[in-house]
């Protein structure tokens, strides 16, 4: 399997920009074994080390997932699991959240930060998903863009665990280990769109839904566990994948 990462040359005619020519510079070949090794790896690493006992992860129900996505951003989850369970007792469906107070909503989360915006996009959201969606969450992403506080990450995980499909998460942290295992250098502005590392990302993640999840969340327990700032690459179940390892470049770290 080819994947290439290459250099986009702008040709400028009049007043319009088109992309013209598309130059290889690198060609990144993974084969089917070299998938199917990979993927291995790091599932059997999430079942030993991975945080599995996190309360979010162990629910696939889709209002769990989408109550755990919209609590868990830019928000340390230590402080997410202490309401996550009496989130889901008081507000167990859309339907409650969308008939409940603003303040009492606010009061819950309000140790979690950020708690007024995210109390109003919640109920916004639960209302969204009961007046439009019969109370059901959209496995679509388009749609569910357009739901309050719903952003491209969000809707990844929703497709990925509530929907079953094979989503890549990507953020700065799986960023990371794609990119130093596959030797990509990902783009400085919003690197989790870098197109290349999402190619390889979409190919790696396994079709199995359970699979799938296991091998996200391995990725990013890997990211926050082994392949940190200073990589801990003697312990990395992937290391015989990796360029980073096989190189061993200098201290220059992205
Ligand atoms: S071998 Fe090192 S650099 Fe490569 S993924 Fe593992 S920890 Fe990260």
């Amino acid at each position: 399997m080819g994947i290439y990462a290459c250099n986009i040359f702008y040709v400028i005619h009049r007043d319009n920009i088109y992309v013209n020519v598309l130059i290889e510079t690198r060609s990144l070949n993974l084969s089917r074994e070299e998938i199917e090794d990979f993927r291995r790896k790091i599932i059997y690493w999430y079942r030993v080390h991975g945080d599995r006992d996190l309360p979010w992860r162990k629910r696939r129900g889709e209002w769990e997932v989408f109550v755990a996505v919209a609590l868990l951003r830019s928000t340390r989850r230590e402080l997410v699991a202490r309401v996550y369970g009496e989130f889901l007792e008081n507000y167990s469906d859309p339907r409650r959240l969308a008939s409940s107070k603003l303040e009492d909503v606010r009061k819950l989360i309000k140790p979690l930060g950020l708690y007024n915006e995210r109390s109003r996009e919640l109920i916004d959201a639960a209302r969204i998903i009961v007046s439009v969606y019969n109370g059901r969450i959209p496995c679509d992403r388009e749609k569910l863009l357009e739901l309050p506080g719903v952003g491209d990450y969000a809707a990844s995980v929703i497709l990925l665990r509530a929907c079953g499909k094979p989503e890549p998460l990507l953020d700065r942290n799986t960023v990371k280990v794609y990119g130093r295992v596959f030797g990509v250098k990902p783009i400085k502005f919003n690197p989790y769109r870098d197109p290349v590392i999402r190619d390889l990302a979409v190919k790696l993640v396994p079709m199995d839904p359970e699979e799938a999840y296991e091998f996200n969340l391995g990725i990013m327990d890997l990211a926050s566990k082994v392949c940190v700032d200073i990589p801990r690459c003697n312990i990395c179940p992937i290391k015989e994948h990796c360029k980073w390892f096989k190189r061993k470049p200098p201290e220059t770290l992205f």
